[in-house]
């Protein structure tokens, strides 16, 4: 039961990295899980490999919809990437 600790720790740590990636806190909960029931390393890869919604990195500020051509923007920008 020794590496029952690192385990948690490390599903922890993966959900940690997740939620700093932008996701919300259900898919942060979901790689929790997956780190518990499967592997740390498998919700890892899932962590980084599947992005956050785009409506979570609105929820977040981390992004913002151009009110043109709904596109993500980053939230300080006056001009849209996108369409200009
Ligand atoms: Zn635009």
């Amino acid at each position: 039961m020794a590496y029952l600790l690192p385990w948690v720790a490390l599903s922890v740590l993966v959900a940690l990295f997740a939620y700093g990636r932008g996701h919300n806190m259900l898919a942060v909960f979901g790689f929790l899980l997956l780190g518990l029931l499967f592997s740390p390393l498998v919700a890892l890869i899932a962590a980084a490999l599947i992005p956050p919604s785009d409506q979570s990195l609105i929820d977040k500020g981390r992004a913002k919809q151009c009110p043109h051509c709904l596109e993500l923007v980053r939230p300080a920008a006056n001009v849209c990437s996108h369409c200009g």
